[in-house]
């Protein structure tokens, strides 16, 4: 029986008018971009940056379909065409009317529930989801919520399988230089050793065992001497390794290199004569972008451990899966501690999860192999230009990734600008200007990216 309701006991009183000055659910007067700009430089941290910034980051006021919308007009451009995907993620592009109706529908339902000892269906289904498009050994999900998170996840999992096996010294992890698996502890300690940002921790990171980065070239044969190298290597190493973590096939932010996949048979093949779990990181690879929905498809080989993330949820929210085999699932549970002991507070967000199956349902509901493909000719026919420009040693394209590669750092400010001026969105790194367009990019900005790849290879 509800008591009746009895002011001075406090309950659901009547809401207060709405006072301005208390303030309330009125929209925020909005910052001039100059304003805006200054509070960003004093207050706000972007990638990799400095505090106060030196940068200038552009002021993006909305973005549908592939153009990101400029609060003001730059180099005389307020639109740009967006040939980053918002790192490897907006897939589906901005805006996109179904992923919308997605989150809109999840939100009047309920935006974020705890995971622990509740479950729903948009965790279920996307995991179910994530079950049936991944080479079939890997059966079980653990929800993260961003790429860095699921390796972590990945590596626990990996760790602690030997741990219940009996085996608590199989605890380091191998990989090959070249590589990026994240920013936080654990997968930073993959990253590339040198050419990474993350040189300066060499001391106070684990120290894992690194390979020579694998030969260049997704067509090269493989080489043999490298093939008996990465073997020797992993034999020597095989009692104190827990795992091997690549990314399949394409390096990313490690620097833009591509591979055989036949070394990931023979890294698949090594790992299960020597007792060492094989985890593939497609957090970048992963949905498609390298021509097959996953990069292990080229290789025709499965990992013990796979993580996904970035175009998971078509760009729209941060979310990252763990997937693993029976087998590391139940060797886990015959351990000590028989728990997979992580659960970040936001794990299975029901938005998240309800916006990434759309997307993946989307994707899968095209002929995405055939955009792929599409933007994947148009990169190298725009692109073949390059290779004549001064400073350029390289130009690759696989899937819808594109590639010019210098032979100096590029001038992030000069090849930003030289791209804007084109009406393109680029972020150079490196000694690299590259672009990884969404799928649903039209060949004609498909051509003027390419443009503004090489306006920003040849002015960075
Ligand atoms: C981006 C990336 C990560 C890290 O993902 P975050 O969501 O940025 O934490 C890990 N591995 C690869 C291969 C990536 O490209």
């Amino acid at each position: 029986m509800p008591e009746p309701y009895d002011p001075e006991l406090g309950g659901p009183a009547e809401p207060k008018p709405y006072a301005p000055e208390i303030g309330g659910p009125s929209e925020p007067k909005p910052y001039a971009p100059d304003e805006l700009r200054a509070l960003d430089r004093a207050h706000v941290w972007h990638p990799y940056g400095p505090m106060p910034g030196r940068q200038e980051p552009l002021i993006v006021e909305s973005a549908s379909g592939v153009r990101l919308r400029l609060a003001e007009p730059v180099e005389g451009q307020r639109e740009l065409v967006d040939g980053m995907s918002s790192w490897w993620s907006a897939v589906h592009g901005y805006n996109h009317p179904v992923l919308n109706e997605a989150a809109r529908g999840q939100l009047d339902r309920m935006s974020h529930v705890m995971f622990g000892g509740l479950t729903h269906e948009p965790a279920v289904r996307l995991a179910t989801r994530l079950v049936e498009i991944t080479p079939e050994p890997l059966q079980h999900v653990f929800l993260a919520d961003s790429g860095s998170v699921s390796v972590e996840v990945a590596v626990k999992m990996c760790l602690q399988y030997w741990r219940s096996a009996g085996r608590p010294e199989k605890r380091r992890l191998l990989t090959w230089r070249g590589g990026y698996h994240g920013d936080t502890w654990q997968p930073m300690s993959v990253c590339d050793p040198d050419g990474g940002m993350h040189e300066l921790w060499s001391g106070a990171l684990p120290r894992q065992v690194f390979a020579d980065a694998p030969p260049d070239g997704f067509d090269a044969e493989p080489d043999p001497a490298y093939v008996a190298r990465l073997r020797e290597l992993i034999a020597a190493h095989a009692d104190e390794v827990a795992a091997v973590i690549v990314e399949p096939v394409v390096q990313g932010a490690g620097g833009m290199r591509f591979h055989s996949p036949a070394y990931l048979r023979v890294l698949r093949e090594a790992c299960d004569e020597l007792d060492v779990l094989l985890v593939f990181d497609e957090i970048a690879t992963g949905f498609g972008r390298t021509g097959k929905l996953f990069a292990a498809g080229h290789a025709g080989v499965s990992p013990d451990v796979m993580c996904v993330g970035k175009a998971l949820t078509g760009g729209y929210l941060t979310m990252a899966a763990t997937l693993c085999t029976s087998r590391v699932a139940e060797g886990i549970s015959r351990g000590e501690v028989p728990v997979l002991a992580h659960g970040p507070t936001f794990m299975g967000n029901p938005l998240a999860a309800s916006i990434a199956s759309a997307s993946v349902d989307l994707l899968l509901g095209q002929d995405w192999e055939g955009e792929v493909a599409r933007i994947g000719a148009g990169l190298r026919s725009g692109l073949a230009p390059a290779s004549d420009l001064p400073g350029v040693v390289d130009v690759r394209v696989l899937g819808a990734i594109g590639v010019v590669q210098l032979d100096h750092e590029v001038d992030m400010a000069a090849a930003t600008r030289a791209a804007v001026r084109e009406g393109v969105w680029l972020r150079p790194f490196r000694d690299l200007v590259y672009t990884m367009p969404p799928y649903v990019t039209g060949d004609d900005d498909v051509q003027r990216i390419c443009r503004a790849v090489c306006a920003a290879a040849r002015e960075g």
